[in-house]
């Protein structure tokens, strides 16, 4: 039989409620054997504590001792029926009553030996398993065998160093006296107390129940190790001083135990241990919401995820600091000191020794403070007494913050971020150390300052959701269009889909506004009024910190020198996203190094809006041709602009009278001979021409433009007037065609195997597919060799801000999941 073992610990179990929330988890589990391991109900074992200090020091325990009482008369009365609530009780006060008496020897010698300690404080478990196990067995919907294993007929541990170690033989044979091979239902089993060799009570220290689930778990060959708290997982940060943290979903044994060690209380560290050694993986997982998965925990995890996988601290620890000239060269200094707080049974957190050797530095709990200062003193007595060590100075009200993640080895930077995150936060940092797995770095600072520094860290590191860090550059109508769309959206792109998209940087050509966090969508536009002049390394540099996982430049200009940056940027990793058209019809040997690098560099460059605006062409052509597909040619209008001139030029009026107007409505560019010239037709032929493997340069393509060669030169105004010298030759064009049952469009027409490229006026007959569009549509027709007979269509909207948007939008998303792929 299997076994899965699922460890409730107190906060689970705080109340009669909590119980039966337990045994609705324990009973709808997959049908195998169940090991279920309890700690005491939530805030028992502190009473129980509590108890011991009081009598030590002589104070009254009354109160303490009817508050206990109380708590579990209510739990068993509202959980149990009043026979089984009766035999509970019974038992709690011979129980108490034994409490009773260790209480009154510690009273009597006003000290307490770690075995009264251990004994008093290990009888939460017991209770809660004696209550658990009589609940589910007066559970209707339980079918199973329930049986209440006291941990201390079976867990034999002797005291380690660095805590409890199990002695496995032992421990193992008398599991198998317990719980027969046969077994088949639920064990429940109590967590935090064992036995000594000498078979003497014992505990596995404070929240020492993760550390017996898992013993459990090792002992029975369980499949996984089930830890239900009260928050979802193992978070990102302690969710009560850092509210933003979030559940990962995934990490290692090793950084699940030195987030453990370094104070995060989900988990005790020594919990990985016996797992470890089994490969059973553990789950964290919530209580009060059954459904979510948790987090995982296993011996490998996707490293290529955030370098950083939490942040974690402790408080009440002490600085010390031991200073002299004695020190240097020295050899064993270090080994004398840190044997003799061995010997003194003090466990250091953190050491830290400059290469100078001129002094050394360690951190140690707040409580052992006074007598490392004794230990130490009398270990280099000689030293001091000859002046060549001069100080112990000893700092009290420290605490210890620790980012974590097997990511970060090997990367530079996260250091570097976190000390300046510190820094800029104003937050004094006393020592540092880096474990030499690079698996942590952590820094002494003062414990009030503990709270503040813990979310600036998180928050610099961005321990979220899949994080972009945007910049966009050129605000202007597409740019604005974009970041409203995003406005709308990023919420529901985070709830749905884990991603965070932050805009952090947005630029003109005078002005720039950054952010370390996020530039709010809905407010940008004034707070740009308040940004700093333009530098565009400066820029570019924000966009892409050090300590974020991926940043992206979405180019909304339509200027070549931006464009030129490109090959720049994705060469540091940037991914650049952009409609502007200059990069991709520039020189060819641009282009090409332009995706060689983006190839190289791992990094994306997207630009299906450079042709028809949100329509997906360059992506449904990039599809074609990888799938093997043959492109013979490529047809269509790709002008919103001219599309709109030429559907409306119906003979009824000039054309320069439809220009005026389309000027004066902005559905032209300002100077409308940028659309007349064709030149921007032929750019985007060029793209796609490229697209299919053609090596074309601009200047290779016949452009026929609608701009007559006496007005190239004139103003804008000038050239608007004297258009209409020339409406002739248009409208008698107009008038043959409608002759023939034809219309006018203009068009760029690709012939791919004969690099024959052109865009120019064309006639067509009222059926063909290029005559039936309206306003500003644009069409693109392929002919391949699949699709021949009856060629492949994209039509639909090609001009304007919000499809244009939309189209960059789109490839910011496309651009997402291409790093979610990469897992990266
Ligand atoms: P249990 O009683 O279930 O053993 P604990 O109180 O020992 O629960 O541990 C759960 C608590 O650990 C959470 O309520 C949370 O406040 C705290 N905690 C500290 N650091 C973290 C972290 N990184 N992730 C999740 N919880 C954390
Ligand atoms: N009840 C014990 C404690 O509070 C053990 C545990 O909960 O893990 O430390
Ligand atoms: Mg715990």
């Amino acid at each position: 039989m299997n076994w899965t073992v699922h460890k409730f610990g107190g906060t689970s179990l705080a109340d009669a409620e909590c119980f039966q929330r337990v045994a609705d988890i324990v009973l709808t589990q997959p049908d195998e054997n169940r090991a279920v391991v309890v700690s005491a109900v939530g805030g028992i074992t502190d009473l129980l504590f509590r108890l011991i200090e009081n009598s030590i020091v002589r104070e009254p325990i009354d109160e303490l001792l009817t508050e206990l009482r109380e708590r579990y008369e209510v739990i068993v009365r509202e959980l149990l029926f009043p026979e089984e609530s009766g035999v509970f009780l019974e038992q709690f006060e011979i129980d108490l009553s034994d409490i009773n008496s260790v209480l009154k020897a510690l009273f009597l010698v006003k000290s307490a030996s770690h075995r009264s300690r251990d004994m008093v404080s290990g009888f939460g478990e017991l209770w809660s398993s004696r209550i658990l196990s009589a609940l589910l067995r007066t559970r209707s919907d339980c079918d199973k065998n329930v049986l209440c294993v006291d941990a201390r007929d079976v867990l034999v541990v002797e005291a380690g160093e660095m805590g409890p170690i199990v002695c496995w033989e032992p421990t193992q044979e008398n599991l198998a006296t317990i719980v027969s091979a046969e077994f088949d239902g639920v064990a429940v089993i109590t967590g935090y107390i064992a036995r000594d060799s000498d078979g003497l009570q014992t505990t596995l220290g404070r929240n020492g129940s993760d550390y017996s689930a898992s013993i459990f778990g090792a002992l029975l060959g369980a499949n996984t190790v089930n830890i239900w708290t009260d928050v979802n997982g193992v978070m990102s940060g302690d969710p009560r001083r850092v509210p933003e943290a979030t559940v990962i979903d995934e990490i290692s044994y090793s950084e699940a135990m030195e987030l453990a060690y370094f104070g995060a209380k989900v988990i005790h560290p020594q919990t990985m241990a016996p797992a470890v050694a089994h490969g059973i993986p553990i789950q964290i997982r919530g209580t009060f919401n059954p459904l979510h998965p948790g987090t995982r925990i296993t011996a490998a995890t996707d490293q290529r995820q955030n370098l950083i996988k939490g942040v974690s601290g402790i408080d009440g620890v002490a600085l010390i600091n031991l200073e002299g000239a004695g020190m240097i060269g020295v050899p064993g200094t270090a080994d004398r000191l840190f044997g003799a707080l061995r010997d003194a049974n003090v466990s250091v957190m953190l050491i830290s020794q400059g290469s100078s050797e001129h002094s050394i530095c360690f951190a140690v709990p707040e409580d052992s403070a006074e007598l490392v200062k004794t230990v130490v003193e009398k270990a280099f007595a000689v030293e001091l007494s000859q002046g060549q060590i001069q100080n112990i100075d000893v700092t009290t009200e420290c605490g210890v913050l620790a980012v974590v993640g097997d990511g970060m080895a090997g990367i530079p930077g996260v250091a570097g971020r976190f000390f300046r995150t510190l820094g800029s936060a104003g937050i004094n940092v006393r020592a540092i150390a880096q474990g030499a797995s690079e698996r942590n770095i952590s820094a002494v600072i003062d414990a009030k300052e503990m709270t503040r520094a813990l979310r600036t860290v998180h928050a610099s590191f961005y321990l979220s959701a899949k994080t972009v860090s945007i910049g966009l550059i050129g605000p202007g109508a597409v740019g604005s269009a974009l970041l409203d769309q995003l406005s709308g959206e990023v919420e529901r792109l985070r709830n749905v889909f884990n991603l965070d998209l932050r805009l952090r940087a947005v630029g003109s050509s005078q002005r720039m506004l950054l952010d370390d966090q996020f530039i709010k969508l809905d407010d940008w536009r004034s707070l740009m009024e308040a940004g700093e002049d333009m530098d565009l390394e400066q820029f570019m540099n924000h966009v892409q910190a050090e300590h974020l996982p991926h940043a992206v430049v979405i180019d909304c200009t339509a200027e070549s020198d931006i464009a030129d940056q490109y090959g720049k940027w994705l060469r540091r990793g940037i991914h650049v996203i952009t409609p502007n058209k200059r990069a991709h019809s520039g020189p060819i040997e641009y282009y090409a190094s332009l995706k060689s690098i983006s190839h190289s560099a791992n990094t994306h460059f997207l630009y299906e809006a450079t042709v028809g605006a949100g329509l997906p062409v360059i992506q449904t052509l990039k599809d074609l041709v990888e799938t093997g597909d043959e492109i013979e040619n490529i047809s269509g209008i790709f002008s919103g602009t001219l599309s709109y001139l030429f559907n409306v030029f119906d003979g009824t009026r000039p054309f320069s009278e439809i220009v005026r107007e389309a000027c004066s409505h902005g559905y032209t560019e300002p100077d409308p001979r940028d659309d007349l010239s064709g030149l921007d037709v032929a750019r985007k032929a060029v793209i796609l021409a490229r697209e299919v493997g053609l090596d074309l340069e601009l200047q290779e393509v016949y452009v026929e433009s609608l701009v007559p060669a006496e007005l190239i030169k004139a103003e804008v105004p000038e050239f608007l007037e004297r258009l209409e010298d020339h409406d002739d030759s248009l409208a008698k064009r107009h008038q043959s065609a409608k002759e023939a049952g034809q219309v006018l469009r203009y068009v760029a027409d690709l012939n791919i195997k004969t690099r024959d490229v052109g865009v120019r006026l064309q006639e067509f007959p009222v059926d063909h597919p290029f005559a039936s569009i309206s306003l500003t549509d644009n069409i693109v027709q392929f002919v391949t060799r699949r699709y021949c007979k009856n060629p492949l269509i994209i039509r639909g909207p090609g001009a304007g801000p919000d499809v244009t948007a939309a189209g960059i939008f789109a490839d910011l998303l496309r651009l997402c999941s291409m790093l979610s792929a990469n897992n990266d």
